[in-house]
């Protein structure tokens, strides 16, 4: 599947991008949700607060620092402290969405984790799904149950009891596919109760897909996004599109994929 390739979009460009996206889909609200990206530097850029969804721009997207200083023209998300709880608990992840899409809401109000098993797609692209007790919006309180509920069963997806849900990544479009495959079985589920019994697959239904999409994968490589130097320079070392857009911050990606800041 040929798909956004985030590898070689500047931190804020991704955001942006994402954002819209979530937003214009309806799967979240104008003030509610927010996006982080960790970068190699250890810097986290982030959705700001208080700026409508329908309206952000990239120049609108905040830095925090690794040493605190925030970069940018707005204050960050309120809910920057919960995205950095989750970043120090599992430092493999390095993009994490956070939004209140009304399928995964009126499952996190009922006190429900839906069960993925609906399609085989769904359940290996969404994981293993944790639940996180309530917590104040915006509090150190909500950070540490949130951290706490990834951590200990390394889940990349957890629901907040009556708020939203927040996913983890190893970039931000596998983030993105977790969430929209999550909130797709949310809606289908409630849709399939109203019509007749929700009737799941069998783990071993679901492994033998696995297994066909790992033969699949090896023999023609599907699935893995290979990012192509658009600018090399002579090192083999690529210019993202941050170029192209205009961002003011100069970003070079080395050849081990991390970005560096020039
Ligand atoms: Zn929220």
């Amino acid at each position: 599947m040929k798909q956004l390739d985030v590898k070689l979009m500047h931190p804020k460009e991704q955001i942006n991008v994402i954002i819209g996206r979530i937003y214009r889909s309806g799967m979240t609200t104008t003030s509610g949700g927010n996006i982080s990206i960790k970068d190699g530097n250890g810097d986290i850029w982030i959705k700001p607060s208080a700026v409508d969804k329908g309206s952000l721009t990239v120049k609108d997207i905040v830095c925090v620092k690794k040493d605190g200083t925030i970069v940018g023209q707005h204050k960050p998300s309120s809910e920057f402290p919960f995205h950095n709880a989750i970043f120090e608990a599992l430092p493999e992840l390095t993009a994490i969405i956070h939004a209140h899409p009304p399928g995964l809401v009126a499952f996190s109000i009922a006190r429900v984790v839906p069960d993925t098993s609906i399609v085989p797609q769904a359940r290996k692209i969404c994981g293993e799904i944790g639940f996180a007790p309530y917590g104040c919006p915006g509090s150190e309180d909500l950070g540490k149950k949130i951290a706490a509920e990834f951590k200990n069963k390394k889940y990349k997806a957890v629901i907040m009891e009556n708020h939203g849900v927040v996913l983890g990544g190893s970039d931000l479009m596998d983030a993105y596919q977790r969430f929209e495959t999550l909130e797709f079985c949310c809606r289908t589920i409630v849709n399939a109760g109203r019509i007749g019994k929700v009737n799941t697959l069998t783990d071993e239904q679901i492994s033998k897909y696995i297994h066909h999409f790992q033969k699949h994968l090896t023999i023609y490589g599907c699935g893995i996004s290979i990012g192509r130097a658009r600018n090399p320079n002579r090192n083999g070392e690529y210019y993202p599109s941050c170029l192209r857009s205009g961002i003011d911050d100069f970003y070079l990606r080395n050849r081990f994929g991390s970005l560096e800041r020039q």
